[in-house]
């Protein structure tokens, strides 16, 4: 079965539930979706960004509560009249609303790391929760009451099985935005958060500002699931919207499984009804009134995360009667626009003097160095040299402590690496940074990054679709060139490390640069896999590429670079063409006394 036909059953099934089951179990199924409607959000937000949020539920209560105010007031202040009374505007309000509380908490939360972050949306959880208990007209603690149903072209959602159709159609929207965002260019730099920072940004990525993205998009779920909450209890009161609530979400989402959109759903659905079967039965088994189901769901809830910590869901995709998706290479499209090559010999990389320190340790000293267009600069040395330090500092990821970078001419002291590679710096990394999980061709996708510009909002609906396939097919293009073509579905971790290294060249070319940085890209790479990349690379070079490159490997330097550089203990020993160098006595010394 096509996973298409599977949901379409599962939408024919919520169809007709109101109709076959009691009141009750529909009212189940209405918070259900409520639940996994906030729970989607942390996926997004947790499983996706790898960022833990507890203050989801505060986010619930703020668009249950601006609605709420919006439309029982009897007397809004002028400038808010309009939007007095109706529920929708009310909704429209609470989501500009959250937004900006957003936008306001994500930029003061979002630079914490480890432990501080999740403590940080403790914090303001906490705040916005009191805020709702003790704002004047917000009626305490006993809330406010008397909110009007929500209408519908022109039928009033009184009743719970009416209700229940508007719930678990914005619920199945929201899946079917998030999965078109996660499955976009500007999903594939959230993808990258867990994991890939300082890959992404090399690649252009703005992290900070896909953060955001994702806490603002996880925010309006939770306003719009408190929203629907205040409209089908007709009441609000703070207590849904404390910090309890904002913990249960996140056992949600871990029970079900932070890693797919589905998972919010399952863990939703689990936790309520475990919650409800809990309370209906222990007293029964006990024989007597207690709060049993509280400690019994906890210690439930300790056993699941023991036994399946990805979750349930990936658990229940091997039981699905679906078959694998078959996945077809993307179709040659427009080819992206590429920038201006620079006229062969022009000076493109200049490091001048530069000095780093670590505390006593000198690792760079006055390093002088030149890459031109059109030449391959290697830079070699023995382990431990500074050859990686210096390669940092070049490229963004560290600041030289004195001395000047300058790229195409601009000094690049300081400026962050994607704006670097904005300006036509690409790099690979020694230690490979690739996401694992996801597929080659998507890994690769991710160095095009900055030649394309669909926006989020385009994203939700698939409108960049045009782009995306451009996107793709360059990603292929580039694959096929490095000799990678037979790989694009695979994942990308399970690749040899040789392969996974050629991997990042073809990643760092789609971001089609004037500079290719590569730190130690033969290592690990077969005799012939190395002779395809040193033609690679000498191709490249007469196509007017800049490429500086640190490697280890002597014959593979000697036979390419044009020029070479010699570092030992942090400083510049020679430097001239290879076969100047290869006679060097300081190099000989060098490598005689490092071996
Ligand atoms: P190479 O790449 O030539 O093998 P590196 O640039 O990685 O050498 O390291 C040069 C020296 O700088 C080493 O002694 C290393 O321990 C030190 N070093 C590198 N990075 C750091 C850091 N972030 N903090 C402290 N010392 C560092
Ligand atoms: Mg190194």
């Amino acid at each position: 079965m096509k996973p298409r036909v599977l949901i379409l059953a599962f939408i024919a099934v919520l169809a007709v539930a109101p109709l076959l089951l009691p009141a009750f179990e529909v009212t189940l199924l209405n918070y259900i979706g409520l639940y996994a409607l906030v729970v989607l959000g942390l996926v997004l937000l947790t499983g996706v960004g790898g960022m833990t949020s507890f203050g989801q539920a505060a986010f619930v209560g703020l668009g249950a509560y601006t609605s709420a105010y919006l439309t029982t007031t009897a007397q809004l202040p002028g400038w808010l009249a309009w939007a007095g009374g109706s529920p929708w505007l009310a909704l429209l309000l609470a989501l500009v609303l959250t937004a900006v509380v957003a936008l306001v908490l994500g930029a003061l939360t979002l630079k914490l790391s480890g432990h501080y972050l999740p403590l940080g949306t403790i914090a303001w959880g906490i705040s916005l929760y009191y805020l709702f208990g003790n704002l004047e007209g917000f009626g305490g603690q006993t809330g406010i009451t008397d909110l009007p149903p929500i209408t519908l072209f022109g039928l009033s959602l009184e009743k719970g099985e009416h209700v229940f159709y508007l719930i678990w159609a914005v619920l199945l929207a929201a899946v079917l935005i998030t999965q078109n965002l996660l499955n976009s260019r500007q999903g594939r730099a959230i993808r990258a958060l867990k994991g890939g920072q300082v890959m992404a940004e090399s690649m252009g990525v703005n992290t900070f500002r896909a953060k955001l993205v994702i806490f603002v998009v996880a925010a309006l779920f939770a306003a719009l699931s408190g929203w629907l909450y205040a409209h089908t209890q007709r009441f609000v009161n703070p207590t849904p919207f404390g910090l309890n609530m904002g913990i249960d979400y996140l056992f949600m989402a871990l029970i079900g499984g932070v890693g797919s959109v589905w998972g919010a759903l399952l863990g939703a659905g689990v936790l309520t009804l475990l919650k409800q079967w809990l309370q209906d039965w222990l007293p029964l088994l006990m024989g007597s009134q207690g709060n049993y189901e509280t400690i019994v769901f906890g210690l439930l809830i300790v056993l699941m995360m023991q036994r399946i910590p990805g979750g349930l869901w990936p658990l229940l995709v091997r039981y699905l009667p679906v078959a694998p998706v078959r996945r077809v290479p993307p179709a040659p499209a427009d080819p992206l626009a590429r920038r201006l090559p620079p006229t062969k010999g022009m000076l493109i990389l200049e490091a001048r003097q530069v000095t780093r320190r670590f505390g006593g340790l000198v690792a760079n000293k006055e390093m002088d160095l030149a890459v031109h267009a059109g030449e391959i600069l290697a830079l070699i040395g023995p382990n431990g040299a500074g050859k990686s330090t210096l390669f940092n500092q070049l490229s963004g990821v560290d600041v030289p402590t004195s001395g000047e970078v300058l790229f195409l001419g601009q000094r690049i002291n300081g400026v962050p690496s994607r704006q670097i590679a904005q300006c036509g710096m690409s790099r690979t990394f020694q230690h490979v940074k690739l996401l694992p999980a996801m597929s080659v061709l998507e890994n690769v996708a991710i160095g095009a990054h900055l030649r394309a510009s669909g926006s989020v909002l385009a994203s939700f609906a698939h409108l960049e679709r045009h782009e995306e396939a451009r996107l793709l097919a360059e990603a292929r293009q580039q694959l096929e060139r490095v000799g990678l073509g037979g790989y694009l579905f695979e994942e990308a971790g399970s690749l040899a490390l040789g392969q996974q290294r050629i991997l990042e060249i073809a990643r760092a070319l789609c971001a089609d640069p004037c500079l290719l940085l590569l730190d130690e890209p033969a290592a690990g790479l077969r005799h012939k896999e190395k002779q395809a990349l040193a033609e690679l690379l000498a191709r490249l070079r007469d196509e007017g590429m800049a490429i500086l490159l640190v490697e280890h490997d002597m014959d593979f330097v000697m036979n390419l670079a044009d020029r070479i550089t010699v570092m030992e203990f942090g400083q510049k020993i020679a430097d001239g063409l290879p076969e100047a160098i290869q006679a060097d006595p300081a190099v000989l010394q060098a490598y005689l006394g490092a071996e």
